[in-house]
């Protein structure tokens, strides 16, 4: 499905490798209607060589969008508001339309020595089953050879991030400019003004590693009216049949997705779902 709806073959699911789409596909065997079904809620993921869950390769989480940190695509060039992970999806899936292929992937993480240290990157790289995946170098030209990317752009994109990060501002990208954004900077660097998400790249050596285009579930699935009752193609109820979770598209949210919404809907529609059934079976 992933490959169907979203053009993706290779999403690197940080979910459990159970989950499936068992119920989105028991839901479209019965005729239900479905919504959103190109929709992810996409985090960059890594993979350490011979890491692997139930026989499936294993994908870690890192972490992104703090001082001293950029995302460049395989030109070597920023590409996406690092503090913002829809931004990021987005830069992963977009689209050269002339050359039909996608315009920035695979995406690279890089940081410097006082980033990888504050958020551990370097100690997690020791503990992993192989090391590899992360890369160091004394230069940032050294560290793109080894990344495989123009080195010529990454020393040009990194010095430009740096001209604005020591301002406090991304006009490119606009890295956190808003209350979310320096929210989750704040975290990690509470005293860090005028923008907690901004730092330069200046402390070698420099590490970077390839990123992956994961994701921590899909927002598709099978269309629910209010009592949490799955409808048909034409908008008719299924007898006897409740949606409420992941298997259910979330109609809900804005222009992009709004963090805890998946989790409230789980509870929520769960329990809808549940008073509905009672009263339904004792009419
Ligand atoms: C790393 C990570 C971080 C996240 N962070 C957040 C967050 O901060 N806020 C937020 O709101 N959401 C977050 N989410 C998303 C949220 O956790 C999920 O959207 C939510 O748990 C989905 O609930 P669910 O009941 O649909 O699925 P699940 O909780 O995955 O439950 C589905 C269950 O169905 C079982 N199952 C699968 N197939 C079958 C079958 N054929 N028969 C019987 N059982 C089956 C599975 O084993 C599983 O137990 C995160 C997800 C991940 C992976």
């Amino acid at each position: 499905m992933n490959r169907r709806f979203m053009n993706c073959c290779t999403l690197s699911a940080l979910t459990p490798h159970s989950n499936e789409g068992d119920g989105h596909i028991m839901g479209m065997e019965v005729g239900a209607a479905t919504a959103l079904m190109d929709h992810s809620i996409y985090q960059p993921t890594i993979h350490v060589e011979g890491e692997e869950v139930e026989g499936r390769p294993f994908y870690r989480p890192i972490a992104y969008g703090y001082p001293g940190n950029i995302i460049v695509n395989r030109y070597g060039k920023r590409c996406c508001n690092e503090s913002f992970y829809p931004d990021v999806g987005r830069a992963f899936f977009a689209y050269e339309k002339v050359n039909s292929e996608l315009a920035n992937a695979p995406l690279f993480w890089i940081a410097d020595k006082a980033c990888a240290g504050k958020l551990g990157i370097g100690a997690m790289a020791k503990i992993t089953k192989n090391p590899d995946w992360l890369r160091k170098a004394d230069t940032l030209a050294e560290l793109s050879g080894k990344l495989c990317i123009p080195a010529e752009n990454l020393v040009e994109s990194v010095d430009r991030f740096n001209r604005f990060a020591r301002e406090g501002v991304d006009p490119d990208f606009h890295r956190g400019e808003t209350t979310y954004q320096k929210w989750w900077g704040r975290r990690i660097y509470p005293d860090k003004e005028p923008n907690p998400t901004l730092g330069p790249l200046e402390m070698p050596p420099f590490y970077g590693c390839t990123l992956y285009v994961g994701s921590v579930g899909n927002l598709g699935g099978l269309v629910i009216n209010r009592n949490a009752q799955v409808i048909d193609a034409e908008g008719g109820v299924i007898p006897g049949l409740y949606g409420t979770s992941n298997t259910t598209a979330l109609l809900s949210h804005g222009f992009a997705y709004t963090s805890g919404a998946c989790q409230a809907k789980s509870m929520i529609f769960g329990y809808i779902a549940a008073r509905h059934m009672v009263k339904a079976s004792t009419r």
